[in-house]
């Protein structure tokens, strides 16, 4: 029976060891708005799974996961950030791996500097059709399509992008100019994730925080999106990131589902790499 908080999150926050947080925020959203609704739908969603998967061999009923429900937001983007990064901060030093559902995203900048306190030598992975590397978009910093630059210039330089298929020229430019390494949804088509993944461990073999957009996904799969782009990675790719870099990861998100954009199917397939993310990290430490 589906319930206010995600499936198999029976854990007190005390003994929990992934602590699942919603931030139902869209504020920056430029296209279409209502990612705000996306913590309840993959909530709603994640019902529709075995507590058991077999493809990790793990019973997530058995696993030490606390729903903190979702944070409290406010009407702008500045305010919101400022609220929910004591949370973010208390999950962390707590020892916690957050969970967080967005909501847009440019809530994951809180969380990210959590770990980086926390790790120094955090590297950060982030699946996305978009670069997000504007300084400022529509007048706003704080905007969806500057997280990467935030990241980029705030927090982290082990910092590598996939899926990548949209953004501007200057964009293109800086990316060239700094050296980033940004793998293009072609890139991943041709060399195959298992190549791209081994390229981006070369510089990023610590800590991670993983954060995945879902618009990374291609919009056949995916389309209840703020921003969908074509000719994206299937949801196997993105299974095959969360398998390879799960052992290291010391955070994680999921932003971006606009869920009244289609029948469900989208925020199923969200809550689906939420439970494989956790059901692959508590493999990977037990
Ligand atoms: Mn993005
Ligand atoms: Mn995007």
């Amino acid at each position: 029976m589906p319930g206010p908080f995600f499936a198999d999150a029976n854990s007190g926050y005390e003994n929990a060891q992934y602590v699942i947080c919603g931030v139902p925020f869209d504020g920056t959203s430029c296209f279409r708005r209502g990612s705000n609704l996306a913590p309840r739908e993959m909530r709603a969603n994640s019902y529709n799974f075995e507590a058991y998967s077999s493809f990790y061999d793990i019973d997530l009923s058995e696993v030490n996961i606390h729903d903190a429900g979702d944070l409290e937001v406010a009407q702008d983007i500045d305010s919101t950030l400022d609220l929910i990064s004591v949370h973010a901060n208390k999950f962390v030093t707590d020892g916690k791996i957050p969970v967080m559902l967005g909501g847009e995203h440019s809530l994951t900048l809180p969380f990210a500097r959590a770990c980086k306190n926390k790790y120094d030598d955090l590297g950060f992975v982030v699946l996305d059709a978009h670069m997000d590397m504007r300084q400022e978009y529509e007048g706003e910093i704080n905007s969806h399509a500057c997280i990467s630059r935030h990241i980029y210039e705030e927090v982290t330089q082990k910092y590598a992008s996939i899926g990548i298929r949209s953004g501007a020229r200057e964009e293109y430019e800086y990316v060239r100019e700094k050296r980033i390494k940004v793998f293009s949804a072609d890139d991943v088509f041709s060399m195959g994730i298992e190549k791209v993944i081994g390229e981006i461990r070369e510089d990023i073999s610590g800590p991670v925080y993983l954060s995945i957009d879902m618009d990374a996904v291609d919009p056949a799969y995916a389309p209840a999106l703020g921003t969908p782009e074509p000719y994206g990675l299937t949801p196997r790719d993105v299974r095959t990131v969360i398998s390879c870099l799960a052992p290291k990861i010391v955070g994680f998100d999921l932003v971006e589902i606009a869920p009244a954009y289609d029948s469900g199917g989208t925020a199923l397939l969200g809550a689906r790499f939420v439970r494989d993310f956790i059901a692959a990290s508590a493999r990977a430490r037990s």
